[in-house]
């Protein structure tokens, strides 16, 4: 019998990426997707423009390397192309939610992609309904399609003016890649919850949610995009318009603690530089009798150096990870996991064996991981384990396209720090504090809404109807 993996990590929702005016945009686009996989899993897509103008769309469910051969994207020529990694919270799963999406329609056909999550999209939705709108998904990404074409009657008005007109009526978490036959417009929320790059390749330009894409595809970073920006990509260069006179810089501080690849730069500050510097903080707010500093891989790694380095204590990998576990592995049931078998994680004996460690992870969630670590170090001989998260206590869903579960299933949001550090069976534990965040990006703003409670945009559901989707 087997048993469907169960995981307690925390997925974001997407990754977007666009290549405007390079020849075989559609083979950039695979590899720039690539890049952004760890963003989302279960489904992907290209839509590119031919030279004649015509948008042809590949997607699935699956990997990019599963979805996508080689003869399927040379058959998306042009050198102009969008795609888009999914992973399915709002709206779920299911073919017609993986994005890019595509739209045929007589005043143009046009193409579109988000990463993120609209807090009003119900409201709009049924705003949307009562004007006649069908849609296609149950994704909320599609409404801002439908806003773009709500006064499409009105033909003399150039295509950017129902874009602006559209993002202000939005909100929430966004970036979102829009492709005519001609030009790709780039928008980014005006909170700055979720990170949009633009960079130089050959005469050409490339989009980015990571910058770590930029590198592989060997493209020139220009700058952000800004909160509340929109940036028109076509013959003339790039051309910015601002969506909204209010802006804020409050990026999603999970996107440097968790989910972006530390080789990427988010808002000028290295992902990896972020996580080391937060574990030297914890090293200073938090310091442990201990022998070694291990890391879970591979996320905690950075902030694991971070602290061995401050605390003067040995980084030692006391944990490996079995990189070849794919997402159709078949996992031990029960039983197996009873008789012993490991797949994802294994502690080293002969490296923790009789050693007091300070284990170091990222974030805590359901705490089923942490627990499951702490015992398998203790299993494998360490005389004690010492608990040090690299962020503060997460007690508050998100509600912007992180898969935050619902407020019952956090374990902090429930539990003293005693009551935690015993449900985890550790000698001891501590969390980052918010303000360690602040100094390891040298920012003055993030979002901390899952840690503190305090949401940058308004909610725009009561807290029964929150709870009714399982979020409190
Ligand atoms: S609530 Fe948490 S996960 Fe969601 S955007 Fe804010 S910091 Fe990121």
């Amino acid at each position: 019998m087997t048993e469907k993996y169960q995981t307690e990590e925390i997925h974001e929702e997407c990754g977007v990426f666009g290549v405007w005016g390079v020849p075989d945009a559609a083979s950039l686009v695979y590899y720039g997707l690539h890049a952004l996989q760890h963003r989302g899993q279960e489904g992907c897509g290209i839509v590119a423009v031919n030279d004649e103008g015509y948008l042809k769309r590949i997607k699935g469910e699956g990997l990019v390397t599963e979805v996508f051969d080689e003869s399927k994207v040379s058959s998306l020529p042009g050198s102009m192309a969008i795609g888009h990694v999914r992973y399915s919270t709002t709206g779920g799963g299911g073919i017609e939610n993986v994005q890019p999406f595509l739209f045929r329609h007589n005043t143009g056909d046009f193409s579109l992609a988000h990463n993120g999550n609209l807090v009003n999209s119900a409201q709009l939705r049924k705003y949307l309904e009562d004007r006649g709108s069908l849609f296609q998904s149950s994704s909320d990404s599609e409404i801002l399609a439908h806003l773009i074409k709500k006064d499409a009657i009105d033909r003399r008005k150039p295509r950017i003016f129902a874009i602006l007109e559209a993002l202000n009526m939005i909100e929430g978490a966004f970036a979102f890649l829009i492709m005519t036959k001609n030009r790709i417009y780039a928008c980014r929320d005006k909170y700055g919850l979720r990170p949009l790059s633009i960079a130089k390749l050959g005469e050409g330009y490339v989009i980015s949610s990571e910058t770590c894409a930029f590198d592989t595809i060997g493209a020139e970073f220009i700058r952000d995009i800004e909160p509340g920006e929109v940036i028109t990509v076509d013959h003339h260069g790039i051309r910015s318009r601002q969506y909204s006179e209010y802006k804020r810089h409050a990026m999603c501080a999970m996107e440097y603690i968790y989910f972006a690849r530390p080789d990427s730069d988010i808002e000028g500050c290295n992902v990896h530089s972020f996580r080391k510097e937060t574990g030297r903080l914890l090293a200073r707010e938090a310091p442990a009798d201990a022998d070694i500093v291990v890391g879970v891989p591979d996320s905690s790694l950075s902030a694991a150096m971070g602290y061995a380095e401050e605390s003067g204590l040995p980084y030692e990998m006391g944990l490996i990870k079995n990189k070849y576990i794919g997402r159709t592995f078949i996992f031990p049931s029960q039983a197996m996991r009873e008789k012993g078998v490991r797949m994802k994680l294994s502690a080293v004996k002969t490296i923790v064996k009789g050693k007091r460690v300070v284990l170091i992870d990222d974030s805590v969630v359901r705490g089923t991981t942490s627990r499951r670590i702490v015992r398998m170090l203790k299993e494998a001989g360490a005389s004690e384990v010492h608990v040090r998260i690299a962020s503060p206590q997460i007690k508050a869903p998100c509600f912007y396209g992180v898969d935050i579960s619902t407020y019952e299933e956090l374990l902090c949001a429930h539990k003293s720090l005693e009551e935690v550090r015993e449900y985890l069976a550790a000698d001891s534990i501590a969390f980052l504090s918010e303000e360690a965040l602040f100094t390891a990006g040298g920012r003055n703003e993030l979002c901390l809404a899952c840690f503190s409670g305090r949401y940058p945009t308004a909610l725009y559901q009561s807290i029964e109807e929150a709870n009714k989707d399982g979020k409190f």
